[in-house]
């Protein structure tokens, strides 16, 4: 069983590096300036997508391999967290075979019926969705996880549901029936719930999951003393410190048109992090039209936009991760109250890159960006 799920996940790890939405650039070796660095690597197949650590450091192999060991346990525990397609069989994590479900899974399990005691992460990131849902009044769904089953796009859904279908999802996606508690008690340990109101209501945090890992994963590698590395989770690229040319890290962003498999630009970054959200990542076509997996809760139908994709650049790859997703939903015009709002009140960098189906780009930021825009892309 461990044997046929390594060769799975090993097909799958191939068949994803070939579609990294972000491709990190200029591959590391030596150079005389850092000659004592070494560049390592670690590809595993956890949060249902292909995750690449490599670190530049003058560490020894022996102290990496447990740098390399701590963070992958962090992804897995994290998947059996959040992960919210635990049921779909070509779902993996690496060596491990999955026996039980996700806590996310459980809440959903027991919507309707009862409040559910969930750990402090997920409790942490549900609180954080669920702000951002009332700012922007449901564009970004914590609760979305109904509908997104209904179109199952990217896994079994290939053809539009019936609308009684869409219509039955959209009465259970109301982010107004979570309810979060935290209850101190005598102990002073805080204890955690999570109840979801309506009986069949769906949590779905795959809008912002991988970046909060990217972010832990950021910690972790810090406090082993590594300040040189590129995180990329399914391509939510986190990059810190520099390459092992002793420059910004060079991220390149997918040509988002459909079919196209170049890139539209190339950012230079050092302890930022670059997440691309796109109509061409999960879709399937029917009749001509385009059916992508980002769902617009006010109509239940993926999100009619003249947008293909939005990069965020931003020094927290959680709001790089729920705003890339976020801003395709809003689109350029709403989107610029929810940033500036947000850099104050986070005191993050958040800069937005907006490509739209005519090949023109649009940036919002504030901050110094060494940004490349490649032809036929024009600002
Ligand atoms: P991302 O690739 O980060 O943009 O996230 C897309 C995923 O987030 C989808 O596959 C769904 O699981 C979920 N999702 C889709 N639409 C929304 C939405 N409007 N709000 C929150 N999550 C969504
Ligand atoms: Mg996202």
């Amino acid at each position: 069983m461990k044997k046929k799920n390594k060769k799975q996940n090993l097909i799958k790890t191939k068949f994803y590096l070939l579609f990294f939405i972000i491709t990190a650039l200029f591959p590391g070796f030596s150079c005389s300036e850092n000659l004592s660095r070494e560049e390592y690597s670690r590809v595993e197949f956890v949060l249902g997508t292909v995750c690449q650590i490599r670190l530049l450091t003058t560490l020894p192999k022996e102290r990496v391999d447990e740098v390399f060991d701590a963070s992958f346990e962090e992804l897995v525990k994290l998947d059996a967290i959040f992960n919210a397609n635990t049921e779909h069989s070509d779902y993996g994590i690496g060596e491990l075979d999955r026996t039980e479900i996700s806590e996310l899974e459980l809440v959903n399990q027991k919507a309707g019926k009862e409040s559910v005691p969930v750990s402090k992460e997920l409790f942490e990131l549900l609180s954080i969705a669920l702000d951002i849902a009332k700012k922007t009044d449901g564009a970004f769904n914590p609760a979305i996880g109904a509908l997104v089953k209904c179109w199952d796009i990217g896994f079994s859904g290939k053809s539009v549901p019936p609308k009684e279908e869409i219509s039955s999802a959209l009465a259970i996606s109301n982010f107004r029936d979570i309810e979060l508690k935290e209850n101190k008690s005598s102990s002073a340990k805080i204890e955690y719930r999570v109840f979801l109101k309506k009986e069949g209501m769906r949590l779905d945090l795959g809008a912002v999951a991988k970046g909060y890992a990217a972010d832990q994963l950021s910690s972790i590698i810090r406090r082993a003393g590594i300040e040189d590395a590129l995180i990329d989770i399914g391509g939510n690229v986190l990059a810190l410190g520099k390459n092992a040319k002793g420059r910004n890290w060079g991220i390149g962003l997918k040509n988002p048109n459909i079919g196209e498999q170049d890139i539209a630009g190339v950012l230079h970054v050092s302890g930022q992090s670059v997440v691309t959200s796109g109509n061409y990542e999960r879709y399937f076509e029917e009749s001509g039209k385009i059916y992508h997996h980002i769902l617009d809760c006010k109509t239940g139908y993926p999100v009619e936009t003249s947008l293909n994709a939005v990069s965020v650049i931003s020094d927290k790859s959680l709001y790089a991760d729920l705003l890339s997703t976020t801003c395709f939903v809003l689109g350029e015009e709403k989107s610029r109250n929810l940033i500036s709002e947000l850099r104050k009140k986070t005191d993050s960098e958040i800069s937005i890159l907006f490509f739209y189906n005519d090949n023109s780009v649009r940036l919002i930021s504030e901050d110094k960006l060494s940004l490349e825009i490649k032809s036929p892309f024009v600002f």
